[in-house]
């Protein structure tokens, strides 16, 4: 259906089929001010075949533009996007007719780039779907426009959390994070509670590339055995009171039938193997939340290569294959090194954390080969202690929004915090969905699991249909995204 030069990082992720055909390149000229990648559609009868181009990634080559915010339609993304001058010119070695179709806006709202079209329906991004994609992903977005002086203040004022929360009156911290909040609400990108410029662009890349198909294009969705959406129950043991008060939170869900993963600190407090032992046997998950709690395991590659061993150690004795970071504490390049099956230390959205910003997914994604789960509910600490809500309604509502969009709803809650308003909370979040037949209620692990067997699985011609090819070909379902509309439900 498919054939493109280099690989196209959005098949792979939504696993539509396509060959990688390098020779493609042939006649992309050398002599452009920057080069093209070309997807084609392959079985066109007659005429020159439509294309999808965009500019291919050249780091540190000079005619390379500047990274920054932009808005298309309805979603903002983050992008190197060539801005006009050099387009036509190169436009025009790879089709006849071409003009600017839709326009992209730069942060003050003015016209900075344009999607453009040409007389046989080919259509050109001037920019990297790929790079959207990781600038969410790995929060790039976060560095991309701000001077480094901004980084490192806040590098600083980070740290110097850490340092002082230890030693501050549990008041006085909840009063800074509050007064804190004030300015973190102010902040516009990402949106809270819910941010879905990541998810509109996806759909509206599906209906572009079907448009260009004429046809509607086939990918595997993303969850197993017919569920729709996921729901995923997680908890982080901050303290000895903590792991006292697991019963808060577990009591609810052993009462409806829920399994969940608890993380804990190795070094921090006394972990009994006895506890490590009861949540195994009723099939729950024991992962990694950091070595002391102290916002340092992340802190630079020789703190992280100094504790890895030792986080590694206990990872191997609690037979944990999950990673969630004290404070959301997270640096893109070095998750992977820790030496988990998954992470799971990012937010869709939150601009309430010590380290606030937000991956945007609400869907599970890969760093290297490291699996990330995105927490994808407001925390339990930023609802009722931060925000001071009274009930669930701001955890349903998202939840139920989730659900329709067939994404997942990772929830983070600590039975440290869970005396108060919380553990009702949570029963009532726990309720809602108990007995709702789309969902598939799973552990992380399981999660993690189920996406990299969905991601070495593909689809394949089969008569006039399809097939799943793989590991996931028993679980997995294929769906269809059309030129019109891309339908998240089937
Ligand atoms: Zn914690």
């Amino acid at each position: 259906m498919f054939e493109s030069c280099h690989p196209f990082a959005f098949f792979d992720y939504f696993r539509v089929p396509y060959a990688v055909r390098p020779e493609l390149t042939a006649g992309h000229g050398e002599r452009l001010p920057f080069s093209v990648h070309e997807l084609r559609i392959a079985d066109q009868s007659g005429g020159r075949p439509r294309s999808l181009l965009w500019p291919g990634t050249q780091a540190g080559s000079p005619a390379r533009p500047a990274i920054g915010r932009y808005r298309l339609r309805d979603f903002t993304f983050f992008a190197h996007v060539a801005l006009g001058g050099t387009v036509p010119d190169t436009l025009s070695q790879f089709g006849r007719g071409w003009s600017p179709a839709e326009q992209i806006l730069g942060e003050e709202g003015q016209p900075q780039a344009a999607i453009w079209r040409d007389d046989d329906g080919s259509v050109f991004l001037p920019f990297d779907p790929g790079e959207v994609m990781l600038q969410f992903w790995s929060e790039g977005y976060e560095r991309s426009g701000r001077s480094p002086v901004t980084l490192s203040g806040r590098d600083a004022l980070l740290r110097g959390y850490y340092l002082v929360r230890p030693v501050l009156p549990r008041p006085v911290q909840l009063r800074l994070r509050r007064a804190y909040t004030r300015v973190q609400g102010r902040s516009s990108f990402p949106s809270w509670p819910v941010e879905d410029s990541l998810h509109t662009f996806y759909a509206w890349l599906f209906g572009l590339v079907a448009g260009l198909a004429g046809q509607p294009v086939p990918f595997l969705d993303p969850w197993p055995d017919g569920r729709s959406w996921a729901l995923v129950l997680t908890h982080d043991v901050e303290t000895d009171a903590g792991c006292r008060d697991i019963d808060l939170l577990r009591g609810p869900e052993r009462e409806l039938g829920y399994r969940s993963s608890w993380n804990f600190v190795p070094l921090r407090y006394q972990v009994p193997d006895d506890t490590l032992h009861a949540l195994r046997q009723e099939g729950c998950e024991v992962g990694v939340h950091g070595l002391r709690h102290d916002g340092r395991d992340l802190g630079s590659r020789r703190l992280l290569a100094k504790r890895l061993p030792m986080i590694r150690e206990y990872a191997d004795r609690w037979q944990a294959v999950g990673f969630r970071s004290p404070a959301t504490q997270r640096q893109w390049e070095m998750m992977p090194r820790l030496g988990f099956e998954y992470d799971s230390s990012y937010t869709d959205t939150d601009p309430y954390e010590p380290q606030p910003g937000g991956c945007c997914s609400y869907l599970p994604y890969f760093n290297e080969s490291l699996v990330e789960l995105p927490i994808t509910l407001p925390q339990d600490h930023t609802v009722f202690s931060i925000l001071q809500h009274h009930d669930a309604d701001l955890w349903l509502r998202k939840a139920r929004l989730l659900r329709e969009r067939n994404a997942m709803v990772l929830v983070l809650t600590h039975p440290d915090y869970a005396r108060d308003r919380v553990a009702d909370a949570y029963r009532s979040l726990l309720e809602a969905f108990h007995g709702d037949s789309t969902v598939w209620h799973a552990l992380p692990m399981q999660v993690a699991a189920w996406w990299r067997e969905r991601a070495s699985s593909s689809l394949r011609r089969a008569g006039d249909g399809w097939q799943i090819e793989g590991p996931a070909s028993a679980r997995a379902r294929i769906r269809f995204a059309t030129a019109d509309e891309y339908h998240p439900v089937p």
